[in-house]
C-alpha cells in the first residue's frame, strides 16, 4: 500500500568538509513533509542550503544526520545497490540542461538510458516504443530523436531533460531550479508541462527556486530556507497573503513588481547585507545579522518551529 506521504525528512543534516577543520553547514536539521501527487517549493537565496538539501534527498549526497523516508521507506543509509529500485521512484530535472545531458549522446540514448539502467527494456531498439511518445508527449518528434543536446535550444533540452526524467514515471521528481536558466517566455511551457504530468499520474514534485514569484503557480506548499534552516512553510497562498518570518517578507519584497506606488513599498521591506558564510553561521536566529526586528535573544538563542495556526509553521522569537 502507499503512503499519503511520498516524501518525509526528518531533521536532514549535510555539512560538507571545507579544508583544515572547516565544516560548511548546508543544511542543518530540515524537517518537511510532501504529500503524493502534490508540490512543495523550497525557496531561498542562493547559498540558502535548498540545492544540497534536494541533493542530499536524493542520496547525491551521503547524510549527515536525520533521516528521508521515500514512500514510507528509509533510505537515509542505503548503500547504492540498495538505492537502485529506489531511483525509479524519485528522479531529478537539473537546473542546466546543457550540462546535464551528456553531449555525444543522441536525444534517444539519452532518454533510453533510464531505462536500460532499471531492466525495463533490453536494448535500445526496443526503448522506441516507451521514447516516442515521451518525446512527443513534451512537445517533441520523433525526428527529434536522431539528434544530438547541442543542436537543441536551451528550452528544447530542458524538454529532453524531463523527458529522461519523466519516462520511469517516478512518484517523485526533484526539480532543482529547472526553468531559471531559460528565458521567460519559454519558463511558462515548462511549467505548464510539469503540471500536465502531475495532473495525469500524480506525481509529486519537489521544486526548488531562488524566488517566491517562480514558484507561486507551480506549489501547493511553500517552504522558506536561510542559511541552512527551514524558517517559514506554509499552504502556498498563504505564505504570499500572509507572510510572517522576517526573511520571507524580504524575499516578496524582493520580487519585481511593476505598480510604481508598491514598487517603492517594496524597497522598505528589502533585505540589507549579504548571506553571511556557511562556515561560521551566526549562533541563535541566522538571520539576525540582516533582520530589522532583531531582539538580543535573537543571537543567541534558535528560534524553534511554531504552527501559528491552520499548519502554518515559523521559527522566529517574534512568534513564540
Ligand atoms: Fe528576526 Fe529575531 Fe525573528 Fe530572527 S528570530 S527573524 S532575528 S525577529
Amino acid at each position: 500500500m502507499s503512503n499519503q506521504n511520498i516524501l518525509e525528512v526528518r531533521d536532514l543534516t549535510k555539512h560538507f568538509k571545507a579544508g583544515g577543520k572547516q565544516v560548511v553547514h548546508a543544511v542543518d536539521g530540515v524537517s518537511f513533509t510532501l504529500a503524493r501527487g502534490k508540490t512543495l517549493g523550497l525557496v531561498g537565496e542562493s547559498g540558502c542550503g535548498k540545492s544540497s538539501c534536494a541533493r542530499t534527498i536524493i542520496r547525491m549526497y551521503d547524510v549527515t544526520a536525520g533521516q528521508i523516508l521515500l514512500d514510507g521507506t528509509d533510505i537515509t543509509n542505503m548503500k547504492q545497490k540498495e538505492l537502485k529500485p529506489m531511483r525509479k521512484k524519485m528522479q531529478m530535472i537539473f537546473q542546466d540542461p546543457y550540462a546535464s545531458l551528456n553531449a555525444r549522446m543522441t536525444v534517444r540514448d539519452i532518454i533510453a538510458e533510464p531505462l536500460i539502467a532499471h531492466g525495463i527494456v533490453k536494448k535500445k531498439e526496443e526503448a522506441n516504443e516507451l521514447v516516442y511518445p515521451m518525446l512527443e508527449w513534451v512537445g517533441l518528434t520523433k525526428e527529434h530523436a536522431n539528434r544530438y543536446a547541442h543542436e537543441f535550444s536551451g528550452g528544447q533540452r530542458q524538454r529532453v531533460g524531463i523527458a529522461r526524467a519523466l519516462v520511469l514515471k517516478p512518484d517523485l521528481v526533484i526539480c532543482d531550479e529547472p526553468i531559471s536558466a531559460l528565458d521567460v517566455s519559454i519558463q511558462a511551457q515548462v511549467i505548464n508541462l510539469l503540471k500536465d504530468f502531475q495532473e495525469e499520474k500524480g506525481i509529486s514534485y519537489l521544486f526548488i527556486a531562488h524566488d517566491l514569484s517562480m514558484v507561486r503557480y507551480v506549489s501547493d506548499e511553500v517552504g522558506v530556507m536561510y542559511l541552512g534552516h527551514l524558517v517559514e512553510i506554509c499552504e502556498s497562498n498563504e505564505i504570499y497573503e500572509n507572510p510572517l518570518h522576517p526573511y520571507t517578507k524580504g524575499l516578496l519584497g524582493s520580487i519585481p513588481i511593476a505598480n510604481p506606488r508598491l514598487a517603492r513599498m517594496k524597497e522598505k521591506s528589502g533585505i540589507e547585507g549579504d548571506i553571511p558564510s556557511p562556515i561560521h553561521p551566526p549562533a541563535g536566529c541566522r538571520f539576525h545579522t540582516r533582520c530589522p526586528y532583531a531582539k538580543p535573544e535573537c543571537g543567541e538563542i534558535k528560534p524553534e518551529m511554531k504552527d501559528v495556526g491552520g499548519g502554518h509553521m515559523v521559527a522566529c522569537h517574534l512568534y513564540s
